[in-house]
């Protein structure tokens, strides 16, 4: 990461150890109400200051604010109670003699690699995984070679044939096949296709794990087709056989909320007894940034989630063009009937809104803000790659294309949100968009946005069967360069 910095002159730009505590926005003397600078608060171990600065791009991350479940009867419980944010820092604590029986909290990639990395850190040690009740049960965990032709899985999701099979937004004559696209989603031969694609993947998921030989790892088994799942799968990159350890008693797994802990015992809603010394919550991340907003700054205003009993009169529009365009998202998975911390359901809690995954609508005019990294998606690197570019564009007014009026602004990234809801109903999805068969078309919306070339293989069939990755990008600075005759970017 420093070499990557240092190689593109970001290095000496960078403030190490410093945390941005607070966010404010003033207005620009003398300008419309609609010109503003921000001021960040920030410290360092030793001191305190503020940054001006005329643009801000906020890329925090989705994943650094751990989200910590309270767990009834904690101040009982003996042992140490961790997220897997620090599991690195806390491996020799969690595997030391005298540790036998750790608790992991959660049903996602994540907590399956703290508890193999606990099974398989000396014998004596038994992980049990408690995947709960209430919640979506688990998510998928593949192979990293998918489909009976045993192909890399992010190479299978970036092949313009595959990716016919998903359903993006961003369906757009320019981005090609569309007439492939039609024929599978919108009649009802071309949906069967789909389904028997989708079937093929699942069973391919089943048997490559061996979810259904064993009646412990059927308990991995997740109740959303892979079809309803985009970034929460999880790949089985492990040395040794997961499978065996869960055979074996060393990974045990157990469906059921915690009722209560005592001092090193954790009492299950099953009514199991499970003996505990150490407690890690595999239990995912904040969805907001940590930054204070300083008045009148607010997070709806700055497209951030938050929660409020409120209706966005534009979410009913939103829900019924997409399930007028992709009929298949009508069939929703069904939910558990016993989940209750479950943002999904919860209405009043309201996700990122983001134009474009990048731009709260609110600040569309004065393009002085942006956010990096809130949008999930299979291709990362490439992504992060091309909207830092389209980013910058849009902040230095050089977009080649003309942005829609504020409405039709508003309303697309309602449109986006609601997708992702749809897509992946059991996932992040609903607190910010997620794409994965989609990721490619996105990437070409936004290439088509900036005036580069978007089909990049040369030639047709190339393209409907080479897979996309990020050297198929490279370089793409240097084409917007060229396209600028000579403008730096
Ligand atoms: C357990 C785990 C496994 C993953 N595995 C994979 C994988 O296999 N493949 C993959 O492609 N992706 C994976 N990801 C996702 C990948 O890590 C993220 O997509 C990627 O790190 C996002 O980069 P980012 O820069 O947006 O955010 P981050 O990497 O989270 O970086 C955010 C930065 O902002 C800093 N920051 C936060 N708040 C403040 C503040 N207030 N002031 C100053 N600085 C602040 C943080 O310290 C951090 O340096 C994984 C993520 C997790 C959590």
């Amino acid at each position: 990461m420093t070499r990557y910095a240092k190689h593109f002159g970001v290095y000496e730009r960078v403030r190490c150890n410093t945390c941005v505590d607070s966010l404010a926005e003033v207005q620009v003397p003398g300008s419309s109400a609609s010109s503003s600078t921000w001021i960040l608060s920030v410290r360092t171990h030793d001191s305190r200051s503020q940054i001006h600065a005329a643009r801000l791009i906020i890329a925090t991350g989705l994943t650094n604010t751990p989200m910590l479940p309270s767990l009834p009867n904690s101040p009982a419980f003996a042992g140490p109670i961790l997220h897997t944010r620090t599991l690195a820092r806390d491996h020799a604590a969690l595997t030391a003699p005298g540790i036998a029986d750790v608790i992991v909290l959660g049903g996602s990639k994540s907590s399956i690699d703290a508890a193999y990395m606990l099974a398989t850190a000396r014998p004596g040690i038994t992980a049990h995984l408690v995947i709960r009740d209430s919640g979506n049960g688990p998510a998928w965990l593949a192979k990293s070679y998918a489909t009976p032709l045993k192909t890399p899985l992010e190479m299978l999701l970036m092949r313009r044939a595959v990716t016919c099979f998903g359903l993006p937004l961003w369906d757009d004559e320019s981005v090609g096949y569309t007439w492939m696209r039609k024929l599978l989603h919108r009649t009802v031969i071309g949906r069967a296709v789909v389904d028997a694609f989708f079937a093929v993947i699942k069973s391919d998921m089943i048997a490559g794990m061996g979810l259904a030989d064993h009646p412990e790892t059927k308990k991995l088994m997740p109740s959303v087709d892979p079809f309803f799942t985009a970034t929460s799968l999880g790949i089985d990159n492990y040395e040794g056989d997961l499978r065996e350890l869960i055979r074996e008693g060393r990974i045990t797994v157990h469906t059921a909320d915690i009722a209560r802990l005592e001092a090193d015992t954790v009492l299950l809603s099953s009514g199991e007894e499970v003996p505990a010394n150490a407690i890690i919550c595999a239990t995912g991340w904040q969805e907001r940034p940590n930054l204070t907003l300083e008045a009148p700054l607010t997070p709806k205003a700055l497209g951030m989630p938050y929660y409020a009993i409120e209706k966005d009169a534009l979410v009913a529009r939103a829900d019924a063009e997409i399930f007028a365009r992709f009929p298949k998202l009508r069939s929703q998975p069904p939910q558990n009937p016993h989940a209750s911390h479950n943002v999904t359901s919860n209405p009043s809690f309201h996700p990122f809104l983001l134009y474009k995954g990048m731009v709260p609508p609110a600040y569309l005019s004065q393009r002085n803000l942006a956010y990096a990294g809130f949008m999930a998606c299979i291709a990362g690197p490439a992504m992060w790659h091309v909207q830092a570019l389209w980013m910058t564009a849009f902040l230095d007014e050089a977009l080649p294309v003309p942005l829609p009026e504020q409405g039709e602004v508003e309303y697309e990234t309602v449109l986006y949100s609601r997708w992702s809801r749809w897509r992946g109903p059991q996932g992040p999805g609903a607190k910010h968009v997620e794409c994965v068969f989609e990721a490619l078309q996105y990437l070409d919306m936004l290439m088509r946005q900036l005036g580069l070339e978007w089909w990049r293989k040369g030639g047709v069939v190339r393209e409907l069967v080479e897979a996309y990755e990020s050297k198929d990008y490279a370089g793409v600075v240097e084409e917007w360069m060229r396209g600028r005759k000579g403008t730096s970017v």
